[in-house]
Order: C-alpha cells, then structure tokens, then sequence
C-alpha cells in the first residue's frame, strides 16, 4: 500500500518537474532575451539534479538496477525532452490583435511563463530587410508603406523556423497568420505531422486608442525593447520649448544607445495596416471558431489587468 502510494506521488513529481525543465530547456534556447538566458541557463543545473534525481527515484521504485538509474543529468534531461516532444501534443498559439495591441510587450511574457519562443515575422522581415537578404529586399517598400508582404514569403519564413529545435514543444506566433490563405498554409503544414493549432488569444484595442500608442513608441533595436513618450518615456526623454521630444535624447535606459521609431510607425502607414487587419486578418477568428480554441482580451486597460486575462484564456481551467 505504501510502496504503491509512493510510487503514484513520485510520478507525478517527476511529471512536474519534467514539464518544467522541458519548460528552462526550450525557454534557454533561441529566441530569447539576454535576460531569460541567463535566468534559464542559471535554474538550469538546480532542474537538472532535479529531474535526474526523480528519474532515479521513480526508477528505484520499479526495480530498475541502481546502474541503469545512475545516468548522468543531462542524459536523463535529454530523455525526459525527448519523449515530452515525441509524446505530447506541441503548443502552438497564436498571438492575435491589431498592430500596437500589445503582442510584443506580452509576447516574452507568454515565453517566459511557458518556456516556448514567441515568432514575430515583422521582427523576422526586418531582420532580412536590415541585412538585405533577397527576401528583405522584395519585402521592404511594402513593409514601409504599411502592406502585407506575399503570402508565400511569409508561409516559407515560419515553415522554415517552426523546425528548428526551440519549437519542438511549441511556439506563439506573433504577427502570423494574417490572412486566410496563410492560415489555412499554416493548417495544413501543421496537419502534415498531426498537430493543429491549440490557442487563439485575441487582444481587442480599440483603432482610435492604437494611433496614439503606434505614433509615440519608439524602439531599442537590439533587444526589442519598446517605450512610449507619454506611457512609457526612456529616462533621459528632454522635450523642446513646443513640447515635442528631442530625437537625440530618446535613448535605451539600459544601455544609453538610441532609440529609433520603425518606418511604418506613422499614421499614414496605420490606416492601411489597420485596414488590412479588419478586412484580411479579422476573418481568421472565424476560421479557428469551430475549434473551440478562441480566447478574447480587453488589452484596453492596465498593463497587469492584460496580463491576467492572458493568461486566463491561455489556461485549461475555464
Ligand atoms: P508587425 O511587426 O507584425 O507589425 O509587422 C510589420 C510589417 O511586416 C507588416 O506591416 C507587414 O508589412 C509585414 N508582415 C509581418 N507579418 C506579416 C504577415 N504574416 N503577412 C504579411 N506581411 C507581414
């Protein structure tokens, strides 16, 4: 009675920690902050002995040889990865809302909490555009003046990244799909090794409070780091006699570089970004309705009371 008892609380010991260290072993992978790294790889030896620990206990119990159970750490860590990304289904989400609704300030927490990457294609399209790859250049007149980039450049982009090795367990994507035809490539890619998409968080702002928000962000290049002059002003923000900023004094709190404001951060842009929003992306809400795999947000309130609704609609208990 008490060898079995031990047993069933060992094993779900064990299932706990595994998910968290599969949880710091994608989260310390690519794609993450400089920051959650160095907190990954520093939790990284404490889930480790953890994990490895566990398995040798709940080996023990079912009679394995202390041999078999004295694996070193990182093989019993490898095999515990191993069968969380054979076995159980991948967390695939998407991160839903109009430009300025908040993906990118919430996006690293959702990573940070469930240790899966976010994938933004805006920050991937600027990526190629600042290094002027072929892709880069096809895709940076469009991307200034505020259009969609072709479907087939952007479904090869995420067919291509959602194979690296930081995905196995899942991923949030940011920015994708954004049409019908995308989500329906995206359906199918995924259809091809049985999995679908698992969540839709949809962040509702209002289009009269976004041109505010979209019109004053400025961004830290590097880290992605995003301030508002009026919300979230950088400390050492000095204003002109008129009241509008001083361009040179917009510089990243944490490492003093400058800030810059993206492109197709103007209101001209916008207007044709939030149109294509309602007219091509909107409709894709009905596409994953059947589903039962929709969550709405009201992302129109303080930045805490977002992040609970995200994170009542990322959970099973509802
Ligand atoms: P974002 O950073 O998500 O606002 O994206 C910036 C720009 O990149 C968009 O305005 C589009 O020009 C382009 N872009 C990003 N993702 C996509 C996508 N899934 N489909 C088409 N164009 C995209």
């Amino acid at each position: 009675m008490f060898a079995l008892s031990a047993r069933v609380t060992n094993r779900r010991i064990l299932t706990t920690a595994t998910r968290r260290t599969a949880s710091f072993v994608s989260s310390s992978a690519k794609g993450t902050s400089d920051k959650r790294k160095f907190l990954s790889h520093a939790s990284l030896p404490v889930v480790f002995g953890a994990a490895a620990g566990l398995v040798y206990i709940s080996q023990k119990d079912n009679n394995v040889t202390f041999s078999e159970a004295a694996e070193s750490t990182e093989d019993a860590v490898k095999k515990v990865g191993n069968k969380f990304a054979t076995y159980w289904p991948r967390n695939i989400m998407i991160l839903f809302g109009p430009p300025g609704a908040g993906k990118g300030t919430h996006g690293p927490k959702i990573e940070e909490m469930l240790g899966i990457p976010q994938l933004s294609t805006g920050d991937m399209l600027r990526a190629a555009v600042s290094a002027q790859t072929e892709v880069g250049k096809k895709a940076q007149a469009v991307m200034k003046a505020g259009g969609l980039v072709s479907d087939d450049i952007v479904v090869g982009i995420i067919r291509d990244r959602i194979q690296e090795d930081d995905c196995k367990y899942g991923f949030i994507l940011d920015g994708f799909p954004r049409t019908l035809v995308q989500a329906q490539a995206l359906d199918k890619m995924l259809r091809e090794s049985g999995q679908r998409v698992t969540k839709v968080v949809k962040l509702n702002v209002p289009d009269s409070v976004l041109e505010e928000r979209i019109c004053g962000r400025w961004i830290h290049k590097k880290s992605g780091r995003s301030y508002h002059i009026k919300y979230a002003p950088p400390k050492s923000m000095s204003k002109t006699f008129t009241g509008s900023v001083k361009p040179e004094t917009m510089l990243d709190d944490l490492t003093g570089e400058p800030l810059i404001q993206r492109p197709d951060d103007t209101s001209e842009a916008l207007k044709k970004r939030l149109a294509s929003y309602h007219k091509e992306t909107v409709p894709i809400l009905d596409h994953y309705n059947p589903l039962g795999i929709n969550a709405e947000v009201n992302a129109n309130q303080k930045m805490q009371g977002v992040w609970e609704e995200i994170k009542e609609g990322l959970s099973n208990k509802k």
